[in-house]
């Protein structure tokens, strides 16, 4: 028997945006497995597992990891049990080609992609965003050492691990990952709008308000699905 997938929502927005810290609430509020490529391939680089290996390289240039390879992983993910309760995408897809091949993998499963919610934010933020942010080592629970600091300095709030800064959130790995990653994320922003499913949400707002305008943009398109 083919294995059936429930909701699915892909969350938009560049790097820095506020996908992770998103995406850790509302996975929990809506039921849906928060599926993370960045973390999958973080996992792997920390692994030293043939992917990671493949993936690193990339990763420290800021550049988007071939297609091939970020797709393999990503149905290998789809294919686990936790999936077919529905799933929250962080960071997939990053450009059309993996737009496409989610749509297919999806049919195969009798799903679609329900809703696309956008987070915007100007260039300007994300820089600062990314280059104050600290996430903890066990869950990659986001803090940023302004906007959101963790109680104890160092420690996560959730599970007491270790934080620590990105080797790819330093200043020029940022300027390389905006450089060369914004093109394609407005490439896939445009193909959620031609399906009609993206909603933009403003991401310039404190985190709760912008929780609750991505829960106002997802519910009216999930709410009669799994
Ligand atoms: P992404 O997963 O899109 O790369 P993150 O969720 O890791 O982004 O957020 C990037 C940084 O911005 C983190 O340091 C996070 O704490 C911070 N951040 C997230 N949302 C907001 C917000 N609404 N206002 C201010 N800072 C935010
Ligand atoms: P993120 O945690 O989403 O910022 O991703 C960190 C890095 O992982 C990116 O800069 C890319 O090198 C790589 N990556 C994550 N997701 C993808 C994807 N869907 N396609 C290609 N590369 C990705």
């Amino acid at each position: 028997m083919t294995p059936s997938i429930g909701r699915v929502v892909v969350l938009l927005g560049a790097p820095g945006a506020g996908k992770g810290t998103q995406a850790q609430i509302l996975s929990e509020r809506l039921g849906l497995a928060h599926v993370a490529t960045g973390d999958l391939f973080r996992a792997a680089v920390r692994d030293e597992t043939p992917l990671g290996v493949t993936a690193k390289g990339y990763m420290d240039r800021g550049e988007l990891v071939p297609d091939a390879v970020t797709i393999e992983m990503l149905l290998e993910r789809l294919a686990k049990p936790d999936a077919e309760a529905g799933i929250l995408l962080d960071g997939f897809p990053r450009n059309t080609a993996q737009a496409e091949v989610l749509d297919k993998a999806l049919g195969d499963k009798g799903g679609r992609v329900d809703v696309a919610p956008y987070i915007e934010v100007p260039e300007a933020d994300l820089v600062a965003r990314l280059g104050g942010r600290w996430i903890c080592r066990a869950g990659g629970h986001p803090y940023h050492e302004l906007s959101k600091p963790s109680q104890k300095p160092g420690i996560c709030d959730v599970d007491g691990s270790e934080l620590y800064q990105r080797s790819d959130d330093q200043p020029a790995t940022v300027q390389a990952r905006l450089r060369q990653q914004l093109g394609a994320l407005d490439t896939v922003v445009d193909y959620y709008r031609g399906h009609d499913v993206l909603r933009v949400v403003d991401g310039q707002q404190a985190i709760d308000k912008v929780t609750a305008d991505l829960l106002a943009a997802i519910a009216p398109a999930t709410g009669s699905r799994g």
